[in-house]
């Protein structure tokens, strides 16, 4: 007899999905997909695990498209032990899917961190690796933040294809003002390839060629960006005005001040929002912890992490979890509204709408359970299987 489906029911879950809020629901999964969401009565009977959330929340897994590290470890420091530890790490953030990111390095580091995340590809035991974002190095040298500006070097789709035949890249941070910019964007997008919009110094005007050959992607918005001025609304403006634009935002309340993280949620259509952390690898460490980032030096101070030099924002400490309880206090926007922002947006963008983001019949069962009150994720689920 055929080895049958592992059936597991997931008890009193208050499940909270994108436009879904439904308490006292029960989940049932088989094998790695999710068989039903009900409010009925489902025996127990016929199940090999059987879950009782006592009313938890039971979210879609957090996808992250913009991440550097975690625990120590950058996705930079190209090997697949780093890619794993960061996983773990994520993955106990309530992340099931991300995208590993690189910094503006040189092309034979690029090369070994995509060798180091197909690696880890062959066994994904904690969050999974959707694809590589690759940020930089095709950056405006004047609009570096933390990125290292002797690295820099023009758009080259040429690259980008020898790194993506290693293991797959699927999102570009680039600067379009940059030369060959627009066209650039349009082969990222011939390739399956997500073409933002990042460490830019462009006018509004310069944008357009870029979004006019479909470039529908904000890099961390606000940070490392033209900013909106009444004569001239650079990138940010775009962000306000270009309601299609995906524009990335870091919530820990550093990188976006909370009225601006009122303005960007509660005037920007939320299709069009994705929650990032740009997490470093001094997320999951404790403050004082120093360290070096593509050639600079950063230093964790009261979880902000900073250029030794300049005092520039290097990235983030955030967790994804947390980054959802600071929406919600900040916003005041129901959680079944926030989630779009968490997960399906980001799955949508990445060709994966119809599998990843959703608590609902037919979706993978990527799901993350956290406490109504802190938001401390209490297990992860990826593809059915509990993982933590
Ligand atoms: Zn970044």
């Amino acid at each position: 007899m055929a080895s049958r489906k592992q059936r597991t029911l997931i008890k009193n879950a208050h499940v909270i999905s994108p436009d879904l809020d439904l308490r006292r629901a029960n989940v049932m999964l088989e094998g790695a997909k999710i068989a039903l969401v009900t409010q009925e009565d489902v025996p127990s009977a016929g199940f090999g695990t059987v879950v009782d959330l006592r009313g938890k929340y039971l979210v879609p897994g957090f996808i992250d498209v913009h991440l550097h590290g975690a625990s120590g470890f950058d996705v930079c420091d190209a090997t697949p032990e780093a890619i794993e530890k960061i996983a773990e790490a994520k993955l106990a953030e309530g992340c099931t899917s991300f995208l590993p990111t690189t910094l503006t390095v040189a092309n034979s580091t690029l090369k070994a961190a995509a060798k180091a995340v197909a690696a880890y590809k062959k066994n994904e035991r904690f969050a999974k690796v959707i694809g590589i974002h690759l940020e930089g190095p095709f950056i405006n040298p004047a609009c570096c933040g933390a990125q290292n500006p002797a690295f820099v070097r023009k758009p080259n789709m040429r690259e980008v294809l020898a790194i993506s035949a290693i293991s797959p890249v699927k999102m570009v941070s680039f600067a379009p003002e940059m030369p060959g910019g627009a066209e650039f964007a349009e082969a990222c997008l011939a390739n399956g390839i997500v073409p933002s919009c990042g460490h830019t110094g462009a006018t509004f005007a310069q944008l357009l060629p870029a979004y006019d050959k479909g470039l529908r992607h904000l890099t961390h918005f606000c940070n490392q960006m033209t900013k909106l001025h009444h004569r001239e609304i650079g990138v940010v403006g775009a962000g306000f005005l270009l309601d299609d634009l995906n524009t990335e935002v870091i919530c820990d309340r550093i990188h976006l001040c909370d009225d601006m993280l009122r303005l960007v949620f509660w005037k920007r259509d939320l299709a069009h929002v994705q929650m990032i952390t740009d997490s470093l690898r001094c997320s999951h460490c404790p403050d004082g912890y120093e360290f070096e980032m593509g050639g600079l030096k950063v230093a964790l101070k009261n979880g902000e992490a900073r250029l030794v030099e300049g005092g520039n924002l290097a990235g983030s400490t955030l967790w994804l979890n947390k980054g959802l309880k600071n929406l919600a206090e900040v916003t005041g926007l129901p959680l079944k509204d926030l989630v779009r922002v968490t997960s399906w947006n980001q799955a949508i963008e990445l060709g994966l709408g119809r599998k990843l983001g959703k608590v609902e019949k037919g979706f993978i069962a990527d799901l993350a359970v956290l406490d109504p009150k802190t938001f401390d994720v209490c297990a992860v689920f990826v593809e059915g299987e509990q993982r933590i």
